[in-house]
């Protein structure tokens, strides 16, 4: 799969529809107290640019209450960071005031062989806690592979979760950008954790994470463009030249292999072993 960063996921939710706060892409301190005063207000985020995920548990998310603290912020995160991956942007973003933390995701589910929208009123930095110990809290809808997805089922969603009525709308308008984005650009996964209410009653994607299904980039020539070679792993990326699937592991012992199906069956028997 392709991954992109936050910042392009972000332009393209603003592309369809989908409320993002303002925010502005920053590679040095100096860009950054620029930024800050461009983007005016009293509360800037600060968030590296990296693909992994987990950026808030790992302290790649930061809230500073002045430009001073979001320089300094900036500073400390770009370059690489504690696992060696590069940070060579963050993003300062105007800071909101959140009432509540939703979780919005798009996926092919392989089993149904259906793209299924998960949605949860529990959403934030501990959803996969949601997922594996209450479950039930996490709302599933399969799309339907024959007719775009509707707006009554968006709405659907909605009323399930919970929301006031006067959310409906926007709700259904941020479903219906991300099944726009899936669709067009054969995205494998798309997730918005948190997808915020605002102290004002708007809903707004506070994050962004998309997939995007690497044997399709072909067709999607706005997407291929947007790959990151500095954030994948060097032998992989070198690999991928020659059109070679490559897989970094730790440990000592390789594997050459015709097939994903022996490969599997291969690394059991060498486990087993
Ligand atoms: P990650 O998923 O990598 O941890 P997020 O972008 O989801 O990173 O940010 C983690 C948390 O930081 C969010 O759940 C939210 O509580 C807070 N946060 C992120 N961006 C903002 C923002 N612009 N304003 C206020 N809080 C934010
Ligand atoms: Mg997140």
């Amino acid at each position: 799969y392709m991954h992109i960063h936050e910042h392009q996921a972000k332009d393209l939710f603003k592309k369809n529809g989908i409320k993002v706060p303002d925010f502005i892409v920053v590679s040095n301190a100096k860009e950054a107290e620029t930024a800050c005063k461009k983007l005016g207000g009293s509360i800037w985020v600060v968030k590296a640019q990296v693909h992994a995920g987990g950026r808030g548990k790992g302290g790649g998310v930061i809230v500073c209450k002045n430009i001073e603290d979001a320089i300094e912020a900036s500073e400390r995160l770009l370059g690489p960071d504690a696992s060696g991956q590069p940070v060579n942007e963050v993003i300062i973003e105007a800071g909101q005031d959140i009432a509540k933390e939703l979780y919005l995701g798009l996926l092919v589910d392989r089993a149904s062989e259906r793209i299924t929208v998960l949605a949860s009123i529990e959403g934030g930095m501990d959803i996969e806690k949601v997922a594996s110990e209450t479950p039930d809290k996490i709302i599933k809808m399969k799309t339907s592979p024959l007719s775009k997805l509707s707006l009554d089922e968006c709405a659907e969603v909605s009323v399930k979760l919970g929301l006031d009525e006067s959310l409906h709308a926007e709700f259904s308008q941020t479903l219906m950008g991300l099944y726009e984005i899936f669709t067009a650009h054969d995205a494998n996964l798309i997730e918005i954790n948190p997808l915020i209410i605002t102290g004002d009653n708007q809903i707004m994607a506070l994050d962004g994470k998309i997939d995007f299904d690497d044997n399709a980039l072909y067709r999607n020539e706005s997407i291929s463009i947007l790959r990151d070679v500095a954030q994948e792993d060097e032998k992989e990326r070198s690999a991928s030249e020659y059109e070679l699937n490559y897989i970094s592991l730790d440990g000592t012992v390789g594997c050459m292999v015709n097939g994903a199906g022996l490969a599997m069956a291969t690394m059991d028997l060498i486990e087993y072993h």
